[in-house]
């Protein structure tokens, strides 16, 4: 997901190999196996840093690509993304009770992802792909807390110290931006909603949402309030990423990271607010 509309030392680096490495996949509807690559590839845009861009012809109502999440809340069977060991057979109910009380939600990302990490599921610099948010200033001392008890809890274990190195204040903080810019919420339109639902709501849940994911190629995707592209799900935490009308082939593919029906300075002071930029669309530029 795209945080400003400037260039960024982050997007210069971008490898190819990132699509797969991040399990994303073309969804043919034969089950072939050698489906082919998604018709995607992820390049520059002219003032809005890195995007997503069609390599071929897609027609509406394609779908052009899934992906599955990198990082899930909560875990759910049904995301096919289990609890890893660390984090079901540690004492999080400080942390939890934290959480809850705050009304938070990334740190429960961030936790989870550090169990991941400690638990060889994951590389510590696994996210720093993705484009982080920008802090206001007055948040540190907020996410300052989170992290001590974080470390406390892994600290009061038989972890292997040297498996905790990676916990650094800066580490932390890094992820919980990117979490905070590139996390979607999960909503279901089909399929088994009880299954998870209950899950949602056995767990922490701060939303009414069914869950929170990070992925990686759709968050590569750029925002427009008319766009071309949307991510749904149907079943499971599987991002579907389907064309709204027939794309080109070089067209850049953009999602709308908000309710799309609100008007133009509600959707302004909204992206502003929860992603950080002023968006100059099409729509937006005629105000409507
Ligand atoms: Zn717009």
């Amino acid at each position: 997901m795209m945080m400003m509309k400037s260039s960024s030392r982050f997007w210069v680096w971008l490898p190819r190999y990132s699509f797969s490495r991040y399990q994303c996949d073309y969804a043919s509807s034969s089950s072939h196996s050698e489906a082919p690559p998604p018709p995607v590839r992820v390049g520059f845009t002219e003032d809005a840093g890195r995007g997503v861009f069609a390599t071929r012809e897609i027609r509406t109502g394609d779908l052009i690509h899934t992906a599955d999440p990198f990082l899930t809340h909560p875990s759910l069977e049904a995301l096919g993304k289990g609890f890893c060991e660390i984090e079901t057979t540690m004492d999080w109910s400080l942390y939890h009770e934290h959480c809850r009380v705050k009304g938070l939600k990334y740190p429960l990302l961030v936790k989870r992802f550090a169990c991941m990490v400690i638990s060889g599921m994951a590389s510590a610099d696994n996210l720093d792909i993705l484009q982080p948010a920008i802090f206001s200033h007055g948040m540190s001392s907020t996410w300052e807390e989170e992290f001590e008890l974080l470390v406390h809890n892994f600290k009061n274990t038989d972890i292997h110290p040297g498996l905790l190195t990676f916990l650094t204040k800066e580490w932390y903080s890094g992820i919980l931006a990117r979490i905070r810019a590139n996390v979607f919420r999960i909503e279901l339109i089909g399929g088994y909603h009880t299954d998870l639902l209950a899950a949602a709501s056995a767990s922490i849940s701060v939303e009414t949402t069914v869950g929170s994911a990070v992925y990686m190629l759709p968050s590569m995707y750029n925002h427009d309030c008319d766009p071309n592209a949307h991510i749904l799900w149907i079943e499971n935490a599987k991002a579907r990423l389907k064309a709204l009308r027939n794309i080109e082939p070089g067209e850049e593919l953009r999602i709308c990271y908000i309710d799309a029906s609100m008007d133009y300075e509600a959707r302004q002071s909204l992206l502003y607010q929860g992603f950080g930029f002023r968006c100059q669309c099409l729509r937006c530029k005629y105000k409507d």
